[in-house]
């Protein structure tokens, strides 16, 4: 067991995946001495933990790659409109290869507590090996969906067979051919595997609690000659997402959906659905605040479904009615539904009769219906958001716990710092744009905000910083506003920390826009962090 609080580095930074990886290389750059801890053993994060078949990115690879170097991104090649899971970990391997990451990150470590050392003027974290950092800044780059969720039903000990969630599958292969297979769960992970696992397995039993929509891909290679047009340009296509409403280029609202000419509407929906992915839920002003708009979308994407599903009654049962289009975050599906027109996948609606127990061959509903499988797979999510953060005992000034602040939901200013936390940032934290965004753009926004937030502390002779109290409130306050005025908080979604039982529901992240919520960033900083508390850390005598 080793101590390192002899070696105070500037900065702790937790967590190796696209946030970590580039806030270390933009610390370094700034000469300060930082250190990486992450649980994983390699860097990737998301991709080096979601490896399971069908897993890939829903916003395209075009998009979905960082912005900040221009010959990494004129160099790298990626070779499909949406990258498959092992190129999106490929392109992180190159990128801590190709600036030289690892040797500032300590690998296969998990921080177990953090505390603000006010007699030092800094962060100390302690990992699962007892290992101390000690850290005058703490920056948390944990990711938003980092913390698998593994519904406790009883009995799993008992079952036979092998059984995976999505959000830790085993680097080895997993082969189910000749298998009966039983999935739990129809959210993003399911709709992904559930294609490719019923073209393998002998049978798929898909146990639905409820139906999600999904808007088709339109995967395909990329074309050369699109490639190059982007290239040409690149600069002007990043600059174009970083001030986007999402994060990424799309179209731009045509209308209010009820202002426009029925011809208009409905070639539109159509125009944006052939064209696949998110820009459909651009595709008026209002998909997101008029309940009579969004049902257009439901509608349009229950006729899809039945369209693709040759069963009526599986049809039904995939269309969902629960909540409003768009309101979780949408699925961006490859023949999921046409998948159900094979013969070897069931349906099981299990809304009304959940799970019950794992038994030693398969499961049994609390209505006592039983299926037989041979592997069983949960795709059943992550606790997201807020997870992360609160698996981690992290205390500030006075002993004040994390947990017990964010008791009844989390409170940030501006996503990125949490008053009573000196000195700590978190990237894409709670009550920032995250997970409605291209995250890849939110991720580089909330690095460079912070970096550029050292380099004037240092200008500045500071190196304290805190959110006050008063700020704080104010923008949870705006957050939740700006939240119900829109459908979101109406779906039972992990957005409002519904599949999380205990969770405190609450609309969690900021839905004013991305390009809003980069202004009143940039205004920020601009302002010479005034809403701050910014000082200088003096040593106690
Ligand atoms: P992560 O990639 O989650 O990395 C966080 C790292 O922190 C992890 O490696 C974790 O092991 C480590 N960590 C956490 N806690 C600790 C601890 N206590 N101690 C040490 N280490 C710790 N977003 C999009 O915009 N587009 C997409 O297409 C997209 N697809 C996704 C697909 C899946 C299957 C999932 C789950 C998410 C997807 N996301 C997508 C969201 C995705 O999480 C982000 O795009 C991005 O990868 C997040 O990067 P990150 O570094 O912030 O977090
Ligand atoms: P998710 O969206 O939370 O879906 C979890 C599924 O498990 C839901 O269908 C849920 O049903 C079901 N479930 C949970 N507990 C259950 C229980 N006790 N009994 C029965 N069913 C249960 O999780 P996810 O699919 O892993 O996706 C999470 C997020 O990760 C996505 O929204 C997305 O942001 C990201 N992601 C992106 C992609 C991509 O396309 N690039 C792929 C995967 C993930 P209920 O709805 O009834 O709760």
């Amino acid at each position: 067991m080793s101590d390192q609080s002899s070696i105070p580095y500037d900065a702790v930074i937790v967590g190796a995946g696209f946030s970590g990886m580039y806030m270390l290389y933009n610390l370094r750059r700034l000469g300060l001495r930082a250190i990486v801890i992450e649980t994983a053993d390699d860097v990737g994060g998301t991709w080096y933990w979601n490896r399971y078949p069908g897993a890939r990115c829903d916003v395209e690879s075009m998009e979905y790659s960082y912005s900040f170097d221009e010959d990494l991104q004129q160099e790298w090649e990626w070779t499909e409109r949406y990258s498959a899971q092992p190129e999106i970990l490929e392109y992180a391997d190159h990128v801590a290869d190709r600036f030289d990451l690892r040797r500032d990150i300590r690998f296969g470590t998990r921080v177990t507590r953090a505390w603000w050392d006010g007699d030092s003027g800094g962060w100390v974290l302690e990992t699962d090996a007892g290992e101390n950092f000690r850290g005058h800044y703490c920056i948390m780059a944990l990711g938003c969906l980092s913390v698998p969720r593994r519904p406790d039903f009883p009995g799993l000990d008992s079952f036979r067979g092998p059984w995976y969630h999505t959000g830790r599958w085993p680097h080895e292969p997993v082969d189910f051919s000749g298998l009966d297979v039983g999935i739990i769960g129809t959210g993003s992970s399911a709709i992904q595997s559930i294609p490719q696992i019923a073209g393998e397995a002998r049978h798929l039993t898909v146990f639905q609690r409820t139906p999600n929509f999904a808007v088709p891909a339109w995967n395909r290679p990329l074309d050369a000659d699109e490639v190059r047009a982007i290239k040409k340009n690149y600069a002007a296509f990043r600059e174009g997402a970083r001030w986007s409403h999402s994060g990424y280029n799309c179209d731009d609202a045509v209308g209010p959906g009820l202002e426009v000419s029925d011809n208009l509407r409905k070639s539109e929906m159509e125009r944006r659905w052939q064209h696949g992915g998110f820009t459909i839920l651009s595709t008026f002003d209002d998909v997101n605040t008029s309940m009579e708009v969004n049902r257009l979308f439901v509608d349009f994407a229950h006729d899809n479904i039945r369209r693709r599903v040759d069963d009526p009654e599986t049809a039904r049962l995939l269309s969902p009615t629960d909540h409003p289009f768009g309101t979780k975050r949408l699925c961006v599906d490859i023949d999921y539904f046409e998948t159900y027109n094979r013969k070897n996948v069931t349906l099981v609606d299990i809304s009304d009769d959940p799970i019950g127990r794992i038994t030693p061959t398969g499961l049994v509903t609390e209505g006592g219906r039983t299926f037989d499988v041979d592997a069983l797979v949960f795709a059943t999510g992550f606790d997201a958001m807020t997870g992360p953060l609160l698996g981690i005992d992290i205390r500030g000034s006075e002993d004040l716990s994390l947990r017990d602040k964010w008791e009844a939901g989390p409170r940030t200013y501006l996503g990125l710092t949490v008053a009573g936390f000196p000195n700590m940032f978190t990237i894409t934290g709670p009550q920032s744009p995250s997970v409605l965004t291209n995250m890849m753009s939110a991720i580089e926004q909330h690095v460079e905000w912070i970096t550029d937030c050292l380099t004037w502390m240092r200008h500045h002779d500071l190196d304290r910083i805190e959110a006050t109290e008063d700020e704080e409130d104010a923008w949870v306050e705006h957050t939740i506003a700006v939240g119900d005025e829109t459908l979101y908080p109406l779906a039972n979604s992990w957005y409002v920390g519904a599949n999380i039982p205990g969770k405190p529901r609450v609309f969690t992240p900021y839905v004013g826009g991305f390009d809003t919520y980069r202004r009143i960033c940039d205004r920020v900083a601009g302002d010479g962090y005034r809403t701050f508390d910014l000082g200088r850390i003096e040593p106690r005598p």
